[in-house]
């Protein structure tokens, strides 16, 4: 079918940043190579048929990849209009180790003009303090914060958000801060389909005024067919629980992802999802998850195919309860 006659993702206003980011956001994480090789001409093109599906959110990190992933999103996205894009990236990680984090303010601004570059930009239109919880948070709100809002009245930064696994660190740095310092907060892991306990935490971000963005509906890979990297922190039961679940679905002819995907983007209260891919195939896959999961349906032009897909809707949600 036509491009005029796939169904594009919607939109949500984030918190009250003024953006409006697609329900699904590109996670360029494994662009970076962390979850398995890349091949980079198969990378841009997942970019591209991102974007023609209507995300407009594309998340990245100098720590992914050490850069490898701004680079490569930076190429993918010269090719698309700038002023559609939503760019995403984060300050403070940029390694594995405790050393590895400095949200010193020299740090947090060098860290921006390099990240600028190589995404080949002249703004960043949301900037994360990439994992707090690993810093110093006194750091974070006395160094890290005020830094970023003086690249932001200089325009190189447009909207400052912190990013982290325990939800008690956006507590700690919340209540910290002065009020609109910080305006998204990236939370990971918490609102997929072995775990949803981000839900606990959004009546108080909802009351601060902070977007939200949930991250790794497939929880890092653990809910797909290939299974977690080798680095992912899942105890061995909890690897074995997923990869049960993964061979459960597949004996009922569904797809994990696709059910982890329909699990994650039914929960309400956040702006937007986002997800890791490399390929084309992984984008429409994940589009048509997404769609589905919303009740969104295909094009009326496909009348027989849009039965189709909603006679297998309805027995995704059987085997995603039977899951
Ligand atoms: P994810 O849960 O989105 O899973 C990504 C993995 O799933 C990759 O290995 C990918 O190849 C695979 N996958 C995706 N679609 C698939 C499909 N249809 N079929 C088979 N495999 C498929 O994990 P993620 O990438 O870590 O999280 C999403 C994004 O969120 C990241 O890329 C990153 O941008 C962001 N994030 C940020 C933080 C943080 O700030 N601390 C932490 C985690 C994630």
């Amino acid at each position: 079918s036509s491009a005029a006659t796939v169904p594009q993702l919607p939109k949500r206003k984030l918190g009250n940043t003024g953006l409006e980011v697609s329900v699904m956001g590109f996670g360029a994480s494994p662009l970076g190579g962390s979850f398995g090789p890349v091949d980079e001409a198969g990378a841009i093109a997942a970019v591209h048929a991102a974007f023609a599906a209507g995300v407009n959110f594309f998340d990245t990190s100098p720590y992914y990849g050490a850069t490898r992933s701004e680079t490569l999103l930076g190429k993918a996205l010269k090719d698309l209009p700038r002023d559609q894009i939503v760019l995403a990236t984060k300050v403070g990680r940029y390694g594995l180790n405790v050393e590895d984090f400095d949200f010193s303010a020299a740090r947090v601004t060098a860290s921006v003009h390099d990240s600028l570059e190589r995404l080949q930009t002249d703004r960043l239109d949301l900037v994360y303090c990439h994992d707090v919880e690993f810093g110093d948070l006194d750091q974070v709100v006395n160094e890290a914060l005020p830094a970023l809002a003086a690249l932001k009245a200089q325009g190189l930064v447009r909207h400052v958000g912190i990013s982290g696994l325990p939800l008690g660190a956006f507590r700690y740095v919340l209540d910290k801060a002065p009020p609109g310092a910080v305006e998204v907060v990236l939370s990971y892991c918490h609102l997929c389909l072995n775990d949803t306990s981000l839900q606990q935490l959004l009546p108080y971000l909802e009351a601060k005024g902070v977007g939200v963005v949930a991250a790794s509906a497939l929880s890092m890979g653990m809910l797909t067919k290939a299974g977690p990297p080798e680095w992912h922190p899942a105890p061995p039961a909890l690897r074995a629980a997923a990869a049960e679940a993964a061979a459960l679905a597949e004996s009922r002819g569904q797809r994990i992802e696709a059910l982890g995907l329909r699990f994650a983007f039914k929960q309400p209260g956040v702006a937007t999802t986002l997800v890791g891919m490399t390929t084309p195939d992984m984008v429409t896959q994940n589009v048509d998850a997404v769609l589905a999961a919303l009740g969104i349906k295909k094009p009326a032009a496909a009348d027989g195919e849009a039965a189709a897909a909603n006679g297998e809707a309805a027995a995704a949600d059987a085997a995603a309860d039977a899951v």
